[in-house]
Formats: C-alpha cells, structure tokens, sequence
C-alpha cells in the first residue's frame, strides 16, 4: 500500500524551495490534485486500506479537504472539516497549539461526530506533528474515536511521528 501511494505521489508532487519562507521546501500536491488518473488512484487505495473500519473522515484545511471529502465519498461515509478559528458558523470546540513562532487555534463543531464515531484524520503533509496532534486530540473532545490519521507525505527528519504514538499513523512518500 505504501510503496504504490509512495509512487503516485512522488511523480506527481513538486519541490518549491525557500517557500513560504527562507530554507523550507513546501512540498506541492497541486499536480496529483490535478491528474484525475493518479488522485482517483490514491484515493481508492485509501478508502480500500480503511475499508469497513471508519464511520467519518475528518480533513484538516485546506487540502485535507481536497483529500478528505472524495475520500469519505468512496468509502460512503461522512465528511467533516477541522477548521482555522472562527472560520465555523456552529458551536465549535477549540484546539490550540505552539508553532515555530507564536501558536494557532483549529476548531470542529460541537456535534460534528457522534460519539464512539470511528474517526479518520486526514492531511496532505506531515512536519512537526503539532497539526495532526492538535487535530486527533479535537477529535477527541468533540467524541470521536482516532482510528488514524493519514497523509500523503511525511518529513521524516522533523520527526513527527513521534508525537503521534497514541494513534495509528500512515504515511504514503516518506521523505528523509
Ligand atoms: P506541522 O504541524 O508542522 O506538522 O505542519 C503540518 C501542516 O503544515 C500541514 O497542514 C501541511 O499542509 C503544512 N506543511 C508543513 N510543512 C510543509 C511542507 N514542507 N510542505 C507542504 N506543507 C507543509
């Protein structure tokens, strides 16, 4: 499973150096997102790896929206987005966490999730972790259950994975 997502991906991702700030390289999913063939790929081996065991996809904005809803679509489940603050029109629950340079705050409705709700996070890259970690712990508070969380991308060397051993985590290219 890795190893085919690890391929599609790779051919169809870009490196843009020094963005959005000097010595990052952002890794650009645009062009799989724009390849009908190769996205659909992915997100049928998605769906086909979490088959039966999910009841909602939670997608992290923006592009784990752009990943999240056709996915929850395949596997004829329901879609919800974690949201940047005050972006959702409902009662919402809050997650805060640090950044490199001060901190952000994601939120999900209140009764985005049924409870015991099978949950599975979605984002297209994985750094530091502080994303994912804040997004599995809101999940939690509005009553779900991580059964993972998924990306298309992993940056190894910032070793995020690491502050992600409560859940499962799967990863498609990991780059070292
Ligand atoms: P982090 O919280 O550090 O794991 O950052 C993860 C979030 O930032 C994800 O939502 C990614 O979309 C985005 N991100 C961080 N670093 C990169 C990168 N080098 N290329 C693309 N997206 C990134």
């Amino acid at each position: 499973y890795q190893q085919r997502v690890a391929g599609l991906v790779a051919r169809h991702t870009r490196d843009v150096a020094d963005f959005p700030t000097p010595g990052v390289v952002f890794k650009d999913i645009t062009p799989l997102f724009a390849n009908a063939a190769a996205f659909g790929s992915v997100l049928d081996l998605l769906a086909e790896r979490h088959e039966g065991g999910v009841d909602v996809v939670a997608g992290v904005e923006a592009r784990g929206f752009v990943i999240g809803a056709p996915l929850a679509q395949r596997m004829g489940v329901g879609f919800v987005p974690i949201r940047k603050k005050g972006k959702l029109p409902g009662e919402v629950v809050a997650q805060s966490y640090d950044l490199e340079y001060g901190s952000a705050t994601i939120e999900m409705h209140t009764d985005a999730v049924k409870p015991g709700a099978r949950v599975l996070v979605i984002d297209d890259v994985l750094a530091t972790g502080g994303t994912a970690v804040a997004s599995c712990e809101l999940v939690e508070k509005v009553g779900g259950s991580v059964v993972g969380f998924d990306v298309l991308v992993e940056l190894a060397f910032l070793d995020g994975r690491a502050r992600l051993e409560r859940w499962p985590v799967h990863t498609g290219l990991v780059v070292d």
